[in-house]
């Protein structure tokens, strides 16, 4: 049977690759973002209460009523920034549904949309699925800050949508105020909307701040904010996030969300709102955060390779070019086979051409791991 696939070049994702390769070969896996110990186990008795108190049918399309109205609570107390529980916030299968939705709701074949590589691997294919056109505008390496003139002299009458991510995968980058304020005034008299990931807002380093969309009036108007609690609850299998936006955007991703998932899975929606009560369950995540990355820091600072300290997510980025000359995809596959550590080559969030020897590392993982893993970089 002739194929005709709606994505002929893509092939399945690192993430699913290098795990896989780190379990064959028995390899310390610090590739996927995902955390290996456990979570809160008050989390986990809340959502069992939900399960015992009836939560179990389908929940509201929008979300569970407590779960939106703890999101308000949150973006009121964090950012002095109101999202109405009722018409401003839907609760997703994760923030990859919700992305994958607000591109579907809007974007027309031949739309524009700008993207900034390296960028995380879920956006391109979801713009080209629905006909679009993505934009990928490279940052400027080795900070990974954008060329706002660059990005002036690309924005067109067909560009439709800029999206945007920081705290930054996989980069680790965050961008700065004048950033924000740079976007804001570049899409402002446009009917550009932004798509601004920010899933990875609680883990944030040092004295740098989080400037979410939702802080610029004139951005927020205009913007869709991804959230995933995967990072949040430390659980990347529960696979819930949410989406805030205006209104008159809401209504929109509505129409194409109730017929995609029409809603998602209802305990533990409402075990996390029960769980959210207690802002501290998200305000303690940077130093919890920032431990992991300086004690993974510190232990590889006699290592062959360099580094910039990550600003932000749980991911750290490490340049080998003092080790060897390959291309990062082989070096990251030789290291799990040999050195039985996994990473995930930056090269993959480009296209592929890219020849910076980079790789990135998720220190998401109990200390025991990220002792032992640096131990084994430390010997290479
Ligand atoms: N955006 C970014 C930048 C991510 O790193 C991830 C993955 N963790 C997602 C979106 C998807 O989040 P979720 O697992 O909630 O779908
Ligand atoms: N977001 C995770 C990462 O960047 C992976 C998610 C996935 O496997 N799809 O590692």
């Amino acid at each position: 049977m002739a194929i005709n696939s709606k994505l002929p070049e893509t092939g399945t994702t690192i993430f699913t690759v290098m795990s896989a390769l780190a379990n064959e070969h028995n390899a310390i896996n610090l590739s996927q973002g995902f955390p290996n110990y456990t979570s809160s186990s008050k989390l986990n008795e809340l959502v069992s209460n939900a399960m015992t108190n009836g939560y179990n049918q389908y929940a509201p399309m929008t979300g569970n009523l407590d779960l939106r109205l703890a999101i308000t609570h949150k973006y009121d107390l964090l950012y002095n920034s109101t999202y109405h529980p009722e018409n401003e916030i839907t609760i997703t299968a994760g923030a990859t549904q919700a992305i994958y939705t607000i591109i579907s709701a809007f974007i027309h074949p031949n739309d524009e949309v700008i993207l900034f590589k390296p960028a995380y691997d879920c956006y391109e294919p979801a713009v080209k699925i629905n006909g679009g056109i993505p934009i990928p505008l490279e940052l400027n390496t080795p900070d990974y800050k954008v060329d706002w003139d660059q990005v002036a002299t690309f924005i067109t009458s067909k560009t439709k949508m800029i999206i945007i991510n920081s705290p930054h995968n996989p980069t680790g980058t965050v961008w700065s105020k004048e950033d924000m304020l740079k976007l804001q005034e570049l899409t402002q008299n446009t009917d550009i909307i932004v798509l601004s990931d920010e899933v990875y807002e609680h883990m944030v380093f040092d004295d740098l701040n989080h400037f979410s969309a939702c802080f610029f009036p004139d951005l927020k108007k205009r913007s869709f904010i991804t959230a995933s609690f995967g990072k949040t609850l430390h659980n990347t299998g529960w696979k819930i996030g949410y989406c805030c936006a205006p209104k008159d955007l809401m209504t929109e991703f509505r129409k194409v969300h109730q017929f995609n998932v029409f809603s998602v899975n209802h305990p533990m929606q409402k075990g996390i709102a029960d769980y959210m009560s207690d802002p501290n369950t998200y305000l303690e995540l940077s130093a919890f955060f920032k431990q992991k990355r300086d004690l993974f820091l510190n232990l590889i600072s006699e290592s062959r390779f360099k580094f910039k300290p990550s600003q932000g997510t749980y991911f750290q980025v490490l340049d080998y070019s003092n080790i060897t000359d390959e291309k990062d995809t082989e070096y990251a596959v030789r290291l799990t086979k040999e050195n039985k550590i996994a990473s995930i080559p930056l090269s993959v969030f480009y296209d592929n051409s890219k020849t910076d020897k980079t790789l990135r590392f998720c220190f998401a993982k109990t200390d025991e791991t990220l002792i032992k893993a640096a131990e084994i970089l430390c010997k290479i």
